[in-house]
């Protein structure tokens, strides 16, 4: 490797290295050494950006639609140092770190536009009643405000996208939010990369150095200390369902809560209507197949499990997935504990009561190859532990015994990211009546296609009820996703002089 890490914090603009190293462990390649996180630097990042807080607050929308193009700018500046440190320490392929880096830019340009557009603040007026009987009515503006600093942990499956710079930093800088990042284990320098073209950017446009910290970890201690210091407002997370209970409950526990928008599993259950499965099971089970084993299935939007009706269309849909799973390749895992916790999630299924294997698969040290079992509605029903998300290429069929007891199993599902119905013309009223299911299950319902693809955009949802998102109101991607790091502020009978830019036009 050509690029070496300097292996420093982040912290207010300034590089800061300690003496306490963790070693990075790579995919491809040696380690290089990181300078463990603490609760003191954790505590200098916060006060930095309480203290950018109130200018950041008040600086204009061109002011950080500017900033966040030029954190995109820096960002392809570096794109080659991204690349080469990324595929290392991720084992994913070049072509799918430099399609995640164009996502992460986009991304970022994206909300530029949004601010300038201004929709997002949600500005109201209701206008004074001077001569209202029997009352007046005051003069009432509201819009949208930034929350204050927002703490975001950087997710493993997407090192940028989901990181760093990705669509929770995107969001907050967009609100007016200063951003202490956590590192990830699993990508320090990919991390550190990205850290330096926002400090870079911060520091051509003269900006605040307080707006943006990065502190790498090593020590659950940074975390801990991130979620609990009193000057953090907001958090975004992406992670097991473990850690981020873990750190909801702290958010919770605070002598003064803030909201924890944790995403933290899905198993995103894809229905298959009777008619799509007579007219085309073998086609369903072929694109399954492909959409489950994309990325080693390291996607929250995996659709791990497909519900279908008993009978030939059933066996062909399933023998069609086999044929589809077996044709791969092992693929190898973004980190050794997740290739470990896949083999463990694929032997915890295999012990299921009535779960029949249909294709077993032997990996070894960080490799993962696809696994498909099937399972009847019945022993799905009575083994809660099914319902767990298996993160990696492992599919589960269940075998409806009629339409039903698919309801029942619909009604089954916690929370998920995403809900899907595999549906010809001749299923619409099946469909019809699932929809409110799906409805409340999940923050996305789709037809005729696979979830795994999750468009940046106005619209997209991405979120659901517990434990899909702690937060069932917020998406973490696309432009909505702003909200989660804004609240509304009524100003009532203000000055013209006191009212925020923003507001006195309207
Ligand atoms: P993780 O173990 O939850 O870690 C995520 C981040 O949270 C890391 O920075 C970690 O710090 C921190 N953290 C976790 N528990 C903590 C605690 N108790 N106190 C303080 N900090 C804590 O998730 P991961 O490493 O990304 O992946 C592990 C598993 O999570 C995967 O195998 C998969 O099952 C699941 N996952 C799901 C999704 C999804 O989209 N649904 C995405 C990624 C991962 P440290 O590094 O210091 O531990």
């Amino acid at each position: 490797m050509t690029f070496i890490p300097h292996g420093d914090h982040l912290i207010a603009g300034k590089r800061i290295g300690t003496g306490d190293k963790f070693s990075s462990s790579p995919s491809i390649g040696s380690g290089f050494d990181f300078s463990v996180g603490s609760p003191d630097l954790v505590a200098e990042a916060c006060a930095a950006a309480a203290a950018a807080f109130p200018g950041f607050a008040a600086s204009s929308r061109e002011e950080r639609a500017v900033l966040l193009e030029t954190i995109a700018d820096e960002i392809d500046a570096r794109g080659d140092q991204i690349t080469e440190v990324g595929t290392a320490e991720t084992g994913l392929p070049a072509a799918r770190l430099e399609g995640e880096r164009g996502r992460t830019t986009g991304q970022l340009r994206l909300f530029a536009a949004h601010i300038r557009d201004g929709d997002y603040l949600d500005r109201r007026h209701d206008k004074a009643l001077p001569d209202r009987q029997p009352l007046p009515r005051p003069d009432l503006r509201m819009m949208q405000r930034p929350v204050g600093p927002v703490a975001v942990f950087g997710a493993s499956n997407f090192p940028l996208a989901f990181s760093t710079a990705g669509g929770d930093t995107a969001a907050a800088l967009a609100a007016g939010c200063p951003v202490v990042v956590k590192s990830h284990r699993a990508h320090p320098g990919t991390g550190e990369v990205v850290a330096d073209a926002i400090v870079a950017a911060l520091d051509k446009l003269g900006m605040d150095g307080g707006i943006f910290s990065f502190v790498q970890g090593g020590s659950r201690a940074v975390g801990e200390a991130l979620v609990t210091d009193p000057r953090i407002k907001a958090v975004g997370f992406t992670g097991s369902l473990g850690g981020g209970r873990a750190l909801f409950n702290l958010c919770a526990a605070r002598p003064e809560p803030i909201p924890f928008f944790g995403e933290l599993g899905s198993v995103n259950p894809m229905f298959i209507l009777p008619a799509a499965a007579s007219a085309r099971a073998d086609e369903l089970g072929a694109g399954w197949a492909s959409s489950l084993t994309m990325g080693a299935g390291q996607f929250c939007t995996n659709p791990g499990i497909a519900i279908v009706v008993d009978g030939p269309e059933a066996d062909a849909f399933t023998a069609a997935a086999r044929e589809g799973l077996k044709a791969v390749a092992a693929q190898t895992m973004l980190t050794d504990g997740m290739a470990e916790a896949y083999r463990d999630g694929t032997r915890r299924v295999s012990e299921g009561e009535g779960v029949k294997s249909l294709l077993v698969s032997a990996c070894e040290g960080r490799s993962a190859a696809p696994y498909l079992f099937e399972v009847s509605g019945d022993d799905w029903l009575a083994n809660e532990a099914l319902s767990e998300e298996v993160f990696g290429p492992l599919g589960l069929v269940i075998r409806a015994k009629d339409l039903a007891q698919m309801m029942v199993l619909a009604e089954s599902f916690r929370g998920q990211l995403t809900a899907t119905l595999q549906m010809d013309d001749g299923d619409i009223d099946l469909a019809r009546q699932l929809l409110p299911t799906l409805e409340r299950m999940a923050g996305r319902v789709l037809a005729n296609g696979f979830p795994t693809g999750v468009e940046v955009c106005e619209a997209m949802v991405h979120g659901g009820p517990y434990p899909a998102s702690t937060n069932f109101g917020a998406t973490s991607v696309g432009t909505l996703s702003i909200r989660r790091f804004l609240r509304p502020v009524c100003y009532q009978n203000l000055p013209e002089a006191l009212l925020p830019a923003d507001l006195a036009q309207i």
